[in-house]
């Protein structure tokens, strides 16, 4: 077989690379191991705009939000399937704090993401004396459905292969690169935490990041809103509501932990007073640069191996956006990507790689 682009990982960055690319008439094989726990899978999903600590816009957000407005209403097209649901965020105010956000929402021109008057109306079950601040402009992305309905569509296609990419097996010709009986002009890895094992990327800097989420189930409470206060309580229909997360750089293990646990309750009984059930916790990588930001573009030693990663807590709000631009940039659309998200920045001293 002899294909465009050979694609390893189909969570949310190869699903996306894969959409963008067979957008551009490309074709592409993916290849992805089905016994790695996908980040994308875990995660929450939840798109915030604004960072709290500072309040001032997230990184890029005023490009990467119309990007990813239009690229999950185009997939929610294409799957028959809904995946963003516009959820307001409220952040639960402590002392002064009203002041603050009210001071930032002028001065960071935070106008189009954030209502500027504290929202001051008693919510059941919500301990907030000083008022919660709204951000309007936000929500959550079902990632485990996009990925899930993605792999169908490939699989109904025979365009996907579920095994572990086995490295000895490649092999890089001059004009294309070769695994058993598939052929590609590039393969473009998109294998998440799991970078840290591909001979290709060593000298990239990764620092993943472990996250524990926990889904119970209220007794009362119905909140159509994202809770937040040093954790997010988001609902997901039916009484049941994503509590989450927790960030871990040591244990980078997959086991769910009492500690994790403990530490998500007690963040939320500060602000939460309702019973309820934990009906289930998970854990994931997520997978980061040391710098947190994307990582992507081609190998400079050998053009035909490409990288797709360091989506890292933001998967769901730079995925499109980055997809879309690192395709635009294998297609010629562009011929540089951000300074910020190339590999370039990890080979900078070295001319060629
Ligand atoms: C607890 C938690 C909460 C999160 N919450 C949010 C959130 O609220 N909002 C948000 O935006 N983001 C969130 N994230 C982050 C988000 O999950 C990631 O940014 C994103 O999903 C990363 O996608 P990925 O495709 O790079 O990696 P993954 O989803 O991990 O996919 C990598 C894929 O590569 C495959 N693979 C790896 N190596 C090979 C190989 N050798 N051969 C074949 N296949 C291979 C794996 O099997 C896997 O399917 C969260 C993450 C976690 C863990």
């Amino acid at each position: 077989m002899k294909v465009d682009y050979l694609i390893i990982g189909q969570g949310l960055a190869g699903s996306l690379l894969a959409y963008e690319l067979q957008k551009a008439g490309k074709s592409c094989f993916v290849i992805d191991n089905p016994k790695q726990v996908k980040a994308s899978e875990v995660a929450a999903g939840v798109v915030n705009p604004v960072v709290f600590r500072r309040l001032t816009k997230s990184w890029l957000i005023d490009d990467l939000y119309p990007q990813l407005r239009k690229t999950y209403a185009e997939l929610e097209k294409h799957f028959e399937v809904k995946l963003f649901y516009p959820l307001k965020i409220k952040k639960v105010f402590g002392n002064g704090e009203a002041d603050f956000w009210q001071k930032k929402w002028n001065e960071n021109n935070l106008q189009d993401y954030l209502e500027a008057s504290p929202d001051k109306q008693p919510h059941p079950f919500v301990k907030a004396e000083f008022g919660m601040g709204t951000v309007a402009e936000s929500g959550r992305v079902d990632l485990k459905q996009l990925v899930k309905k993605m792999q169908h569509q490939l699989k109904q296609r025979q365009l996907i292969r579920l095994e572990k990419l086995n490295f000895e097996a490649l092999k890089l010709e001059e004009n294309q690169v070769c695994y058993r009986d598939i052929c590609a002009e590039k393969i473009l890895f998109c294998e998440g935490h799991a970078v840290s094992e591909n001979p290709f990327f060593e000298t990239l800097r990764f620092r993943h990041t472990k996250g524990e989420l926990l889904r119970i189930k209220t007794e009362n409470y119905r909140g159509n809103f994202i809770l937040n206060k040093g954790m997010f309580l988001m609902p997901e229909g039916e009484q049941l509501y994503r509590l989450g997360a927790t960030y871990d750089w040591d244990d980078l293990s997959l086991k769910t932990t009492t500690q994790a646990r403990q530490e998500l309750q007690e963040k939320l009984a500060t602000v939460f007073t309702d019973q309820y059930l934990v009906v289930d916790q998970q854990a994931g990588i997520r997978p980061t640069a040391h710098d947190r930001r994307p990582v992507m573009g081609l190998h400079p030693q050998h053009p035909q191996v490409g990288i797709f990663n360091g989506l890292g807590s933001k998967g769901a709000m730079l995925g499109p956006y980055f997809a879309r631009q690192f395709a635009a940039f294998l297609c010629g659309e562009i011929s540089e990507l951000h300074t910020e998200v190339t590999i370039n920045r990890y080979f900078k001293n070295q001319k060629d790689g």
